[in-house]
């Protein structure tokens, strides 16, 4: 017997519609959808010209976290309700939904007020009272896959969100832990056409945290549409080097760039529509 009964393919699949400020945007079958932004929201200026760049370049949703789970205490942690105050301020001034993780259930309501989507980390993808709590509210969540989480359990993760009426989950695999070091993590792109098989959910892929090496993000992008991915999540800094997290795998201007115009390509070859933001 399926043990996730909600998250279970069935004819359709399912599109989820994003409006923000008079637009709409859609994730799932048919469409290609670039979420893209910097690992955190650093500061005001940080934020709004990473979110004019990639709008500019033609990503669909700016992501920015303002809680960050860092491994080490001493790492930044994000700039917690400041940094929501500069993506509310990205997002006037862009027009771009924003996605943003939320990291404890304490934090739900402050994030809502500027999320249009709401991410639930690798970390956080068996928290269950985070996902029960995700499920009574009517906005769509990305749930990043556990980087030691089978499928079955990923599904199952959905599956807490969707019972308890929340059926807007946005699948996102972003590489699981593997024997293999040479990489952050091992992006498991065989996973894309399982889900397909498996769920009627979106499921998009994050390149960045999945190989953790900005050289390395442009190919499995593109090796990721042509899988059968509804869309990707990249990270994207003005100035890598200076990035306060993840530099090592964020693009610049010119290499995102580069990744749009070669992942359109795939896209049109798999007959998505490559914009997926409709004025
Ligand atoms: C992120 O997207 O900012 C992030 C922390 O990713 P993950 O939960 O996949 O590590
Ligand atoms: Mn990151």
């Amino acid at each position: 017997m399926i043990p996730y009964k909600l998250a279970v393919r069935k004819d359709s699949s399912t599109i989820i519609q994003i409006s923000c400020q008079g637009r709409l945007c859609l994730i799932g079958e048919g469409n290609l959808t670039v979420i893209a932004g910097p690992c955190a929201v650093e500061s005001e200026e940080s934020i709004l010209i990473n979110a004019a760049l990639v709008k500019k370049m033609g990503a669909h949703i700016l992501r920015g976290g303002a809680y960050k789970p860092r491994t080490s205490p001493y790492s930044f942690p994000g700039l917690g309700e400041e940094g929501l105050k500069y993506l509310a301020l990205a997002k006037r001034e862009t027009g771009l939904p924003v996605v943003t993780e939320v990291l404890d259930v304490r934090d739900i309501e402050k994030v809502m007020e500027v999320a249009d989507l709401l991410q639930v980390g690798s970390r956080n993808m068996q928290n269950f009272p985070l996902l029960q709590e995700l499920g009574r509210l009517k906005v769509p969540v990305v749930l990043k896959r556990g980087f030691a989480a089978t499928v079955e359990e990923w599904l199952l993760a959905a599956e807490y969100i969707m019972s308890g009426g929340n059926h807007q989950v946005i699948l996102c695999e972003r590489g699981i832990r593997t024997f293999e070091s040479s990489t952050r993590n091992t992006v498991d792109l065989g996973v894309v056409p399982l889900i397909k098989e498996l769920s009627h959910l979106p499921i998009i892929v994050d390149p960045s945290h999945g190989t953790g090496r900005w050289q390395m993000v442009r190919p499995i992008a593109k090796a990721a549409i042509a899988a059968g991915a509804d869309g990707i999540m990249i990270e994207v800094h003005h100035n890598p080097r200076e990035a306060l997290s993840d530099g090592d795998q964020s693009l610049n201007p010119q290499n995102f760039a580069r990744l749009m115009t070669e992942v359109g390509r795939i896209a049109e070859m798999e007959g998505k529509r490559g914009v997926s933001c409709k004025l």
